[in-house]
């Protein structure tokens, strides 16, 4: 049975979304995609039509103010609201909405009570700032106020107004919250208190009808984005009941748009627009461009999808679908893959109750959490757009993973915030995974994503990393195979000729990552993993004349020359041409370093231009800059731990759990970091054929080297038989007459997927890797070391170098 499943979709699909190409696109909740037809017919109405800034007299600015006032009546039809009962105010989305009411009520005498849903997004819980006092509400709090057992705030305030919000749908885990909450909330009102109530319902339009037929059962106030609905134009709105409008002409601002007269020269005096609410309400020139789309976005809408009660049965069967699939998955220990939070689809009405969002967790057959930020990695290595995180609903979050606030401001303080890395903390994840299908999304969308799930975190046998960790650790000869060192930080690198010596210092391989690409306006060390391009910037030193040249090895852009050369001198003298050299400080992997910029137009004009991207080449400080400027984090992991020293065996035919990541083992991991000393990337040809040997066999396309973006390249010798991935287990190294401590596996992103040949993006190791590398969901390849400088007073001792050829010899 396919009840509610939309076929036509599949057919119009390509044609209608072709930016979709082999993407599987399931972020409906942060926006909905726009079709072709919407783009093509907005594009016919802008170029047939000469459109003037409205409200003036000329006939280009009519017709603007005409059709912006038909689309305001054709929008309220839409959500069958009767002109004469309602007001739509156009606003750049429906934060501003939210705020347009806040800045009314908070001029009312005595302020205003605040009363928020738990389920509120972000934007909504930002009005609890200017209120004289304010709440966050559950489920139970709401029925007990509702039902007059209890007031609406606690303490005693002065203000007779209060306001009542929550979203209509939570774009956390697509719960709907009742509708009716709004009517029962107007009977509340007495002498003493008006409540007024404030619907978020910009998650639930965009697959849902929202329904103002009735006005006397609405909501005061209803906001909404339309890029929700349509994709396309960034736009929202404020839908007002006229008849709880006139508090908002308590706000004080007034711009160009919503005033009839204004004195400011000697007399300080305006006349506000008094005809129709939204006069006096939408400051300044409206987005005309963007509203004249909106009419486009309803009529193609429309064409495509007929009603919103069609899309809204399509995506129930879609999410039903996704949901089911997802919360079926097991591993071979019959445990769960993931950890369903959206409740509604347990239950059977599913329509009323639940959209088409599903926040989910996963875990391992352990029951330890996947990281969420790993699971987004490798799904776009694979092309799922996905959401995780906190999804700006702090409430929703909190309340679905048993986040207490002290647990939230520890993992604050502890560096964790909207957007980082790390995301589990103390044993419990910080935020969750968001699927949501639209209108335009199809079964096959939704296949594809359970068949990744389950491809991926699916453990069908003992996990890997007991695999791993059960090799023993061979400990025979090995060699430097070659020596590469990246002169600009993520740019291409440039490989030591094999009769060459070359010095090693507290700080890495000499000239390794000395410079680096700065973005002008974050600051932030441009990578590969955005500009796969910088791979084929090539620098090339030239100690004679004392020059670091650089080329670009793809399309130069005309106009720029083939090469640059930068002094390798730090000694201000030598900056001569150069007009100035400033101090910023920027970041480099999240950690703020001061770097000196370079102020030489025609360099800077070269990487601009070659990248795309306004940057400064950028120098780190003499002596090097740190740790952190050179590699991600390197400490032991815990797969690298010698099995003597792991939890005891479980009975049973699965391998001893690995404990959940906390703070504790976050600490014990650390001691041998050496935070001055930059870590030397390792990797072992060995591991890498092993590799090799496990893409070849599902198909892919063998990995070289060069991706991995190693310092230094070690292979067995010919007669040697090397385990891959003993360099898990190797505690210290010697490279000709030189000594290294290990410092721990090296955690891989999709930057390795970048060809260094030819800049070109593929899957693969990426997804290998993932398979068959993954240790607490961090993907591992390759080795940090840094070099252990002798005491002795021998030029090996004042001067250590190591060169290709070099004797390796390992301590496990
Ligand atoms: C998207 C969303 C918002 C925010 O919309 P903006 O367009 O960013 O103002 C607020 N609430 C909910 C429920 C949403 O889904």
């Amino acid at each position: 049975m396919e009840t509610g499943y939309n076929r036509n979709v599949e057919a119009f699909r390509e044609a209608e979304y072709p930016m979709l190409k082999d993407a599987v696109y399931l972020d409906h909740a942060g926006t909905t995609l726009y079709s072709k037809s919407l783009m093509e017919r907005f594009t016919a109405d802008m170029m047939g039509n000469l459109f003037g800034n409205p409200h003036s007299a000329s006939g280009s600015s009519q017709l603007s103010t005409d059709r912006i006032e038909d689309i305001r009546l054709k929008t309220l039809r839409f959500f069958n609201a009767d002109p004469d009962e309602f007001d739509l105010i156009f606003m750049a989305n429906a934060t501003a909405g939210i705020k347009l009411v806040m800045e009314a009520l908070r001029e009312c005498d005595g302020g205003y009570n605040y009363g928020y849903h738990r389920d509120a997004h972000t934007s909504l819980i930002g009005v609890r700032e200017n209120a004289v006092s304010s709440r966050c509400l559950v489920d139970t709090d709401v029925e007990c106020w509702l039902s007059g057992k209890e007031s609406f705030v606690d303490e005693d305030t002065n203000s007779k107004i209060n306001l009542f919000a929550y979203p209509a749908q939570s774009n956390m885990d697509g719960r709907r919250l009742p509708l009716s909450w709004a009517s029962r909330t107007r009977q509340t009102n007495n002498s003493a208190h008006t409540t007024y109530t404030l619907l978020d319902a910009s998650a639930f339009v965009s697959t849902a009808q929202l329904n103002l037929g009735d006005a006397s059962r609405a909501p005061d106030f209803t906001v909404l984005s339309f890029y929700k609905m349509f994709g396309f134009p960034d736009l929202g709105a404020l839908i007002v009941r006229k008849e709880s409008g006139a508090i908002l002409q308590e706000r004080r601002y007034f711009g160009g748009g919503t005033v009839d007269l204004v004195l400011c020269i000697k007399e300080q005096w305006h006349v506000p627009k008094a005809q129709a609410l939204h006069e006096s309400l939408e400051d300044g020139t409206l987005p005309f461009h963007n509203i004249l789309a909106l009419d486009a976005a309803i009529a193609t809408h429309k064409h495509l999808y007929g009603t919103m009660n069609q899309i809204s049965k399509h995506t129930a069967f879609l999410a039903r679908r996704l949901y089911d699939g997802l919360a079926a998955l097991r591993h071979a220990n019959s445990r769960p893959v993931c950890v369903m939070h959206s409740d509604g689809f347990s239950s059977t009405s599913a329509l009323d109750l639940q959209g088409p969002i599903i926040a989910f967790n996963l875990k391992n057959s352990h029951g330890a959490w996947v990281s969420n930020t790993e699971f987004e990695k490798l799904a776009a290595v694979r092309k799922f757009h996905i959401r995780s995180g906190g999804l700006c609903n702090p409430g929703g979050v909190a309340a679905c993973l048993n986040l207490e606030p002290w647990e939230m401001r520890r993992n604050f303080s502890s560096g964790f915030k909207c957007g980082t890395e790390a995301d589990i903390s103390g044993g419990k994840i910080t935020g969750v995974m968001r699927a949501s299908v639209g209108a335009m999304s199809t079964k096959s969308d939704v296949d594809a994503f359970i068949s990744f799930v389950e491809e991926f975190y699916c453990e069908m046998i003992a996990s890997p990393s007991e695999t791993q960790v059960s090799v023993i650790p061979s400990q025979g000869h090995l060699f430097v195979d070659s020596l590469t060192i990246y002169p600009i930080k993520s740019c291409g690198g440039l490989e030591i000729p094999s009769d060459t010596d070359w010095e090693v210092r507290p700080e890495g391989l000499a000239w390794d990552r000395e410079w680096c690409l700065v973005h002008r306006g974050t600051g932030q060390a441009l990578s590969q993993k955005r500009h796969a391009r910088m791979a084929l910037i090539r620098p090339m030193i030239d100690f004679e004349r004392g020059l670091l040249h650089v080329r670009y090895h793809g399309t130069l852009p005309s106009g720029l020359p083939k090469e640059i050369s930068i002094p390798l001198s730090e000694n201000p003298a030598f900056y001569s041409g150069v007009e100035g050299s400033r101090s910023i400080s920027s970041r480099v992997c999240g950690e703020a370093v001061v770097t000196r910029m370079y102020g030489k137009k025609e360099v800077n004009k070269f990487f601009s231009e070659i990248l795309g991207v306004s940057c400064v080449l950028a120098r780190f400080p003499a002596g090097g800059s740190g740790f952190s400027t050179r590699h991600a984090k390197a400490h032991m992991q815990k797969h690298q731990r010698p099995k003597a020293i792991s939890e005891p065996e479980l009975p049973g035919a699965f391998p001893a759990p690995p404990t959940p990541p906390d703070s504790d083992s976050e600490v014990r991991k650390r001691p041998i970091l050496l935070s001055n000393e930059s870590p030397i990337l390792a990797i072992n040809k060995a591991s890498l054929d092993a590799l090799n040997e496990e893409i070849t066999r599902s198909g892919g396309k063998p990995a070289a080297a060069s991706v991995f973006r190693a310092n230094v390249v070690l292979s067995p010798g010919k007669l040697e038989r090397q385990s891959p991935y003993s360099e898990d287990h190797w505690t210290s190294l010697r490279i000709g007459s030189q000594n290294f401590q290990m410092l721990g596996s090296c955690r891989r992103c999709h930057m390795i997927c970048v060809d260094q040949d030819n800049a070109e993006k593929n899957e693969e190791p990426f997804v290998t890797l993932a398979k068959t590398r993954r240790f607490e969901s961090k993907i591992f390849f390759g080795s940090h070391m840094c070099h252990v400088p002798s005491k002795e007073l021998t030029k090996e001792g004042q001067y250590p170098t190591i060169r290709v050829g070099d004797v390796v010899t390992v301590e496990g």
